[in-house]
This record gives C-alpha cells, sequence and structure tokens, in this order.
C-alpha cells in the first residue's frame, strides 16, 4: 500500500466531477487499500477519491474510535433523506478549519462495495454527516461552499499563503495539531 497526497482548496482538480466505477478489479482493491491508509494517517475518517486525484465515484470512510470499521462505497446514491443536524466539520483538502454545516441526519443510502455487490442501508449520526460531505466532493463540491463567499475568500486566502509558504520550504504534513474534538473528514 502508499500513502497517496491529498489535493488541498483551493486546488481547482478538487472541482472535477467523478465518473462511476466501473471495473472491479485488481487496481481498483489497491486504491482502496491506499485510500485506507492515507485516510488513518492523515488522520481522517473519510476519503473521496477526488480529494487523491482519482476521478471516480469511491469513498472509504471509518468512523468507529478504535479505527477498526474500514466501509467502502462505491457508487453511492442517497434514496432517502430525513431530519436536519449541524455538525461541526472539517476536511483533509481544507486543513485547519472547522465550521458548522447543515446537512439530513439520516438517509437511505444505496452503494456498491468493492466487489461490486449492492446493497442499501440507512445510516445516521456522524457517518450519515460524513457519507453526504464525501458524496459532496465526487460533484467536485466542498464544505466551504455552504460558508459565506466572505468567509470562503478568507479561507482560501490563508491556506493560499500557506501552500506558498510550504512550497518554499517544505514541511512535513504529519504533526499538524488537529482540534480536539473536531472530526476531520
Ligand atoms: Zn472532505
Amino acid at each position: 500500500m502508499a500513502r497517496l497526497a491529498i489535493l488541498e482548496f483551493p486546488d481547482p482538480r478538487l472541482r472535477t466531477r467523478a465518473a462511476p466505477v466501473a471495473a472491479f478489479d485488481a487496481a481498483l482493491e489497491r486504491l482502496i487499500g491506499d485510500m485506507f491508509e492515507t485516510m488513518y494517517e492523515a488522520p481522517g475518517i473519510g476519503l473521496a477519491a477526488t480529494q487523491v486525484n482519482v476521478h471516480q465515484r469511491l469513498i472509504v470512510i471509518d468512523t468507529s474510535e478504535l479505527k477498526n470499521d474500514p466501509q467502502v462505497f462505491i457508487n453511492p446514491q442517497i434514496l432517502a433523506r430525513d431530519g436536519l443536524e449541524v455538525t461541526e466539520e472539517g476536511c483533509l483538502s481544507v486543513p485547519q478549519v472547522f465550521e458548522e454545516v447543515e446537512r439530513a441526519a439520516r438517509v437511505r443510502a444505496r452503494a456498491q462495495d468493492r466487489h461490486g455487490v449492492v446493497s442499501e442501508r440507512e445510516l445516521d449520526g456522524l457517518l450519515a454527516v460524513c457519507l453526504q460531505h464525501e458524496m459532496d466532493h465526487l460533484e467536485g463540491k466542498l464544505f466551504v461552499d455552504y460558508l459565506s463567499s466572505l468567509k470562503r475568500d478568507r479561507i482560501r486566502r490563508r491556506l493560499e499563503k500557506e501552500q506558498r509558504e510550504r512550497d518554499g520550504a517544505p514541511r512535513p504534513r504529519s504533526g499538524v495539531p488537529l482540534r480536539v474534538g473536531a472530526k476531520v473528514i
């Protein structure tokens, strides 16, 4: 397995609409393994293929405390939404930014697994929020799009400055302090 580079806002490649996964083959298995490794090491609780510059409809999630519940969603669809919930979200592609976003509290989702088998599930809590966040990535949408343009521009300028500084003096991403309790998805 290999750790993949994560695209960061405002990288225009994050705006790409992903295409359906068609081949459930060894290359897909490898990509899923690499995405889990990248997500766990970041650390985050969800990762869409878009974020590692692979524009296919593939999401990996693990919302468990012990990081022992890896879940794969391929070609996901939301069939029904119910209720509203406000959650403080972060994103591996928008480092160090945590903002409240309102989403459906419960969803009924249909997706394929790594073998192409279709199933439907009712999701709630953090898993429901996380799936909606990751599915936005597949449409080229980011959680900062839910904020005011003023706030989003401020975040964009700050991250561009950090990216310029980092390009000038490379330093590892690991060790970046995360706000305690916030979920980076
Ligand atoms: Zn994200």
